[in-house]
């Protein structure tokens, strides 16, 4: 059996950044002095958007990496690969990033292998080049390169965490939820849904962020918002939506999550 939904399209150009603060002249003036940028805040408040948005703004091509644990430096800058027989260069997205003059972001970068800030050191201060050690090359990153880092500082422990070494070499931008009207505002933009049926939900994610670091590790995020806003925009109901995207991601923990589920009931 098919089921005909009406799918909202995906935006070809970036959708809209609702800044929360003046982020993004911050944004502009660190490209044009040619400053890497290291973005903190909690996931889905809307780091990656920020990043995409500048790029469309200044016209830039976008290279994004997420890194995980066993990203290596050369998944950033490239590898020979057997190709027919033949083996070829291909540049990792930093290098392409670097020879475009465009940006790079890496995505939680505390995940990536230590290896990684070896390659993004003599990118990040007034020598601004990549070597290759396998091609040979030294890359010199055009003026309108730029490298864009981003952190979790709440997942932050002891083992992984950003190096003082590497964290001075940025300018920091700290990132949180949007103010509530804001929110309600994004989240109803992003899933078609109106303010009013949004504020509710809103006003849950927002005591449930208050309960973190008692029983929960994260809070539910603007995209939470986003995908159970979106479900019931698409005619799921609204309890259903709230369990299934704002309840259960955050927690397997059966308590947790009937504490959850009360605070809901109370709230739509
Ligand atoms: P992060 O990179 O911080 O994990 P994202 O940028 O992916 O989070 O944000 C998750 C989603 O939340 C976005 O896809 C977007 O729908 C929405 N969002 C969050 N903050 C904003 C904002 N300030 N303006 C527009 N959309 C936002």
């Amino acid at each position: 059996m098919t089921i005909a939904l009406p799918i909202r399209p995906a935006a070809d150009a970036p959708a809209y950044y609702s800044p929360s603060a003046n982020e993004c002249s911050l944004f502009e003036r660190a490209w044009a002095r040619r400053l890497p940028l290291l973005l903190k805040g909690p996931t889905g408040c809307g780091k990656t958007r920020f990043v995409s948005h500048m790029a469309a703004k200044l016209g830039l091509p976008l290279s994004t990496v997420s890194c995980h644990d066993d990203l290596a430096a050369a998944d950033l800058t490239g590898r020979y690969l057997l190709m027919g027989g033949d083996t070829v260069w291909v540049d990792g997205p930093l290098t392409r990033a670097v020879r475009e003059g465009g940006i790079c972001y890496l995505d939680e970068i505390v995940e990536a292998r230590k290896d990684v800030a070896v390659v993004l050191h003599p990118l990040t201060d007034d020598r601004r080049i990549l070597p290759l050690e396998r091609t040979g090359e030294q890359l010199a990153a055009p003026a309108s390169f730029m490298l864009v880092v981003s952190y979790n500082p709440g997942y932050q422990n002891l083992l992984k965490s950003l190096k003082p070494s590497t964290r001075q070499r940025f300018v920091a931008i700290e990132f949180d939820f949007l103010p509530k009207s804001d929110e309600i505002a994004v989240v109803s933009a992003e899933s078609g849904l109106a303010d009013a049926q949004v504020a509710p939900l809103v006003e849950l994610a927002r005591r449930i962020r208050a309960l973190k670091g008692h029983d929960l590790e994260e809070g539910a995020s603007t995209r939470l918002l986003v995908y159970c806003a979106s479900l019931i925009d698409a005619g799921v109901p609204v309890r259903e939506a709230v369990l299934a995207a704002m309840i259960a991601p955050l927690t397997d923990e059966p308590d947790v999550k009937t504490a959850l589920t009360e605070l809901a009931d109370s709230l739509i």
